[in-house]
């Protein structure tokens, strides 16, 4: 066939063929982003039970670069501190009576831990823009996914400005149940 009609079939043949073929890439690939999602969420909390936490995070958890900090309360918690201002963080107690909020130093955020169990989950402060933590992941279930050799940061001698101001702009949005 060599007609006007014949010689536009295939292509339009193709391109129908081509639209399916991207609707079915593009409803998997939507599926896929949904299961990315998913395992991008992580579910944790304290030993003894009472302390829940949901840890939303924009990367895999072994692309997430973690930190560790040199202040006498992280040397002997030893937590491996992750945060992702594209992620959030949710948290909630089953008795908010046994949970600490610890402050030292500066005061100007608080050490959630619980009383009972002695696990230290993340620190929350207020910033303008609302609730801001970071999280140690080894209060997560699936801690052993985060690989990263944690970097060692020394914020001793900042200033309360720069303290804040590097809160709001790193911590991840925290909603406290
Ligand atoms: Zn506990």
């Amino acid at each position: 066939m060599t007609s006007a009609a014949g010689y536009l079939a295939a292509p339009r043949a193709a391109i129908s063929q081509w639209r399916n073929g991207a609707e079915r890439r593009g409803a998997f690939t939507r599926w896929e982003i949904k299961m990315e999602t998913n395992s991008m969420e992580h579910m944790g909390g304290c030993h003894c039970g009472n302390i829940h936490v949901r840890l939303r995070l924009s990367k895999p958890p072994e692309d997430c670069s973690l930190r560790a900090c040199t202040c006498s309360f992280c040397r002997s918690h030893l937590p491996r501190i992750v945060s992702d201002r594209d992620g959030n963080f949710e948290v909630w107690a089953d008795d908010w009576l046994l949970v600490e909020n610890y402050r030292f130093g500066t005061r100007t955020c608080d050490f959630l831990i619980c009383r009972r169990c002695g696990v230290f989950i993340a620190a929350i402060a207020q910033a303008p823009a609302g609730t801001r933590a970071v999280v140690n992941v080894n209060c997560l279930d699936d801690r052993e996914r985060f690989t990263a050799d944690p970097v060692l940061h020394d914020f001793e001698g900042e200033t309360l400005e720069t303290r804040s101001s590097r809160r709001a702009t790193n911590w991840m949005p925290a909603i406290i149940r």
